[in-house]
C-alpha cells in the first residue's frame, strides 16, 4: 500500500521544515497570514476572523455542556464546530496558493492547527496517493489544549477527548481532497496514554465508521463548506457575483430568497458600491417575474426635466423636441421589474407621480391624456436614510410607506470583512479573465492590508483596486501592496501581523519603499515628524534641513517628477523647488 514517491515524510514535524523543503504554503507564509487590528477589534488568519479564548473558559464550557446535555452530544458538537474550522481552512489554503499540490497543502492543515495553539503535531506515518484514492496519516499530538482541560476538569478516564481537533483534520482532509476522510484518536492523553496517536484513512475503511458520521453529521456539514455565497438553483450570472459566507451578508440573501417569490415592493438601502443593483437583478431572477424585462434606472442620471418622459413615456408634441410618442420605463417593464435606485434623487413632484402609479396601476405619458395600465414590481434603492428625509421633507411620506414594505439592508464591506479574501479571488478571476493576465494570487501582506482596510467606496473601490493590481502585476507574481499604488501615494495601509519571532509586529519595508529604494530614503524621517506632531513620545533625529529635504522627496514623488505640480504641493514656486533640488 505504501507509496514512497508521494509520501512527504516529516514534512509536519520540524517548523523549521521551510528551510529545507520548498512546499509551499510554509509555516512561515502561513504565520504571515496573521493580522491583528485593534483599531477594528478583529483578528485575521488566512483570510478569516478568529479570537483568542483562554483555555480555561474552553475547560469550563465542556465541562459545562457534558453536565447539561452528556458527553455525547457535546463530543459531537465540538467536534462539528472543529470539523467547519478545518473545513473553512482548507478551502481558504488551496484558494490562497493555487500552486500548491495536494500534499504540500495537506501539510498547511497541521501546520494551521499548531499556529492557531491547539496542538502540536508530529508525523509517524503520511500516504497521500490522490489517482489510486489512497490516503492514510497517522500522527502523534502533543500538548494539546483539549486533553489539557479535559484532565483538569475530569481526570484520567475512559473516553478520548480531543474531539474538536479529530473534527477539524477531517473537516480540513475532507474538504481539501473532495471525499470524506475521517481521523480517529487511538490513543490518547486523557486515557492515560502520554501523547495522543490518530489515524486518517478514507470513511469506507474503517469499520463502525457510522459513530464517527454522527459525530461529523458529515453529510450535513460537506455541503455547508462549500464555498458560494448564494445557494440558488442555476447557475446565473448575477448568482455568480453575488459572493459572501458573513453572516451579515447570508442574512441579507435569505431576505432576498424570502422576498423574492412574492409580488412585493422591495426597498434596497445601503452605501455607495455595496451591491444594489446586483441584489435587485437576483431578485428578480429568483421571482415569479423573471422572465418578464427588468428595466434599471438610476434617477441620478438623469435631469430633473427628462426624469418624468423617461419614466413615464411622453406623447409627441408634449414639449419641443417630442417630434414622436415614446413609451416609458413603466411601459418598457410591463409584467416585470422596475428598479429604481437613487430613489431620492426624484422631485417632490415626480415623487407624487411614481406614488400615484404604484396605487393606481396606471400611468399617463407626458403630454399625453390617456391612462396606461401596467403591472409592475417596483424595486427602489437609496444610499441615504430615507427616513430622514422625510423628516427633512425631501421625500414624501406616504410614498416612504409606500416603498418601505421590505426593506433589505445591505452592510458595508467593512462590516462583511469575513467575505473580503472570497472577493478578492472572485475579482481576481475575472480581471484576469478580461485582461487577459494570470496574476497567480495575492500575498499575505496585501491580504492583510485589505482586512484592515476602511473601504469607505465598498465593493466598487476592492473592485478597482484589484483591477488596478492585475494590471500592474506581472505575469505568474503574486499581487501585493506595490501593485495598487499609484505613484508613491499608497491607497493601503499595512496590517499588524507577526513577525518571525512569533511576535507583533508591522510588516517591515513597505513594498513601494523596495521598488523605488532611492526615492523612499525621505518617508523615515517624515513618519518621525508625524508621530511628533501627534504627541507621541519620539526623538525627531533629524536636522531641519534634512526635513525639508524629505519634503521636497516627497513631493517630487508624489508628482512622479513632475516639477510644477510638487512645487505647488509644497507652496513654492517652480524656480524656488528646481533650485533645491538641484542644489544639493
Ligand atoms: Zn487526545
Amino acid at each position: 500500500m505504501s507509496n514512497p514517491g508521494a509520501c512527504v515524510p516529516d514534512l509536519l514535524s520540524d517548523p523549521q521544515d521551510h528551510l529545507t523543503l520548498g512546499h509551499v504554503p510554509t509555516l512561515e507564509q502561513l504565520a504571515e497570514t496573521v493580522a491583528f487590528a485593534p483599531q477594528d477589534g478583529s483578528i485575521w488568519l488566512c483570510g478569516q476572523r478568529v479570537m483568542l479564548m483562554h483555555s480555561l473558559a474552553l475547560g469550563a464550557l465542556r465541562r459545562e455542556l457534558t453536565e447539561t446535555i452528556g458527553l455525547d452530544k457535546t463530543r459531537g458538537l465540538f467536534t462539528r464546530l472543529g470539523w467547519m474550522a478545518g473545513a473553512r481552512d482548507a478551502q481558504l489554503v488551496s484558494e490562497r496558493w493555487p500552486e500548491g499540490d495536494h500534499a504540500a497543502l495537506f501539510s498547511a492543515g497541521p501546520r494551521l492547527h499548531s499556529l492557531q495553539g491547539l496542538v502540536k503535531n508530529e508525523v509517524v506515518r503520511f500516504e497521500f496517493d490522490n489517482a489510486n484514492q489512497h490516503f492514510y496519516a497517522e500522527f502523534l499530538w502533543h500538548n494539546s489544549i483539549e486533553d489539557d482541560s479535559h484532565i483538569a476538569a475530569h481526570g484520567i478516564g475512559s473516553e478520548s477527548a480531543c474531539w474538536m481537533q479529530i473534527g477539524y483534520a477531517s473537516g480540513y482532509a475532507s474538504t481539501l481532497l473532495g471525499r470524506l476522510i475521517v481521523y480517529r484518536e487511538v490513543e490518547c492523553r486523557s486515557t492515560g496514554h502520554s501523547q495522543c496517536r490518530i489515524i486518517g484513512k478514507p470513511a469506507q475503511q474503517w469499520p463502525d465508521v457510522q459513530g464517527d458520521l454522527d459525530h461529523f453529521n458529515a453529510e450535513d456539514f460537506l455541503n455547508r463548506s462549500a464555498y458560494t455565497g448564494s445557494d440558488e438553483p442555476g447557475d446565473s450570472e448575477d448568482a455568480r457575483h453575488m459572493v459572501g459566507v458573513s453572516s451579515a451578508f447570508t442574512a441579507a440573501c435569505h431576505m432576498l430568497r424570502r422576498v423574492a417569490s412574492t409580488q412585493a415592493t422591495v426597498l434596497f438601502t445601503g452605501e455607495s458600491g455595496v451591491g444594489k443593483e446586483l441584489f435587485a437583478h437576483r431578485l428578480y431572477t429568483l421571482g415569479p417575474r423573471s422572465k418578464k424585462p427588468f428595466i434599471a434606472l438610476n434617477c441620478a442620471t438623469l435631469p430633473e426635466n427628462l426624469v418624468e418622459s423617461e419614466l413615464f413615456g411622453v406623447e409627441r408634441g408634449a414639449f419641443t423636441g417630442a417630434d414622436r410618442s415614446r413609451s416609458g420605463r413603466f411601459e418598457r417593464a410591463d409584467g416585470g421589474t422596475l428598479f429604481l435606485d437613487e430613489i431620492t434623487t426624484l422631485s417632490l413632484a415626480s415623487q407624487g407621480k411614481l406614488l400615484r402609479v404604484l396605487q393606481e396601476g396606471e400611468i399617463e405619458r407626458v403630454g399625453g391624456s390617456k391612462l396606461i395600465p401596467v403591472d409592475v414590481r417596483v424595486v427602489a434603492a437609496t444610499n441615504l436614510d430615507l427616513l430622514e428625509e422625510v423628516k427633512a421633507g425631501r421625500f414624501r411620506e406616504d410614498l416612504y410607506y409606500r416603498l418601505n414594505v421590505y426593506p433589505i439592508h445591505l452592510p458595508p464591506l467593512r462590516e462583511r470583512r469575513d467575505d473580503i479574501p472570497l472577493l478578492m479571488n472572485h475579482f481576481l478571476r475575472r480581471f484576469c479573465q478580461r485582461h487577459g493576465r494570470t496574476v497567480s494570487g495575492f500575498t499575505s501582506r496585501l491580504v492583510n492590508a485589505f482586512l484592515a482596510h476602511p473601504f469607505a467606496g465598498n465593493i466598487r473601490e476592492l473592485q478597482n483596486l484589484i483591477e488596478r493590481g492585475v494590471i500592474s502585476a506581472q505575469d505568474h507574481e503574486l499581487m501585493d501592496i506595490h501593485h495598487l499604488a499609484l505613484g508613491a501615494s499608497n491607497p493601503l495601509n499595512e496590517a499588524i501581523g507577526l513577525n518571525a519571532h512569533g511576535h507583533l509586529a508591522m510588516t517591515p519595508a513597505p513594498a513601494v519603499a523596495t521598488v523605488r529604494p532611492a526615492k523612499s530614503e525621505g518617508e523615515p524621517p517624515l513618519r518621525r515628524l508625524a508621530d511628533f506632531l501627534r504627541g507621541e513620545p519620539v526623538v525627531l533625529g533629524s536636522s531641519l534641513e534634512e526635513l525639508q529635504r524629505s519634503l521636497v522627496d516627497t513631493a517630487m514623488q508624489r508628482s512622479q517628477g513632475n516639477y510644477t505640480v510638487a512645487a505647488q504641493m509644497l507652496g513654492m514656486t517652480r524656480a524656488q523647488l528646481s533650485y533645491r533640488v538641484k542644489g544639493r
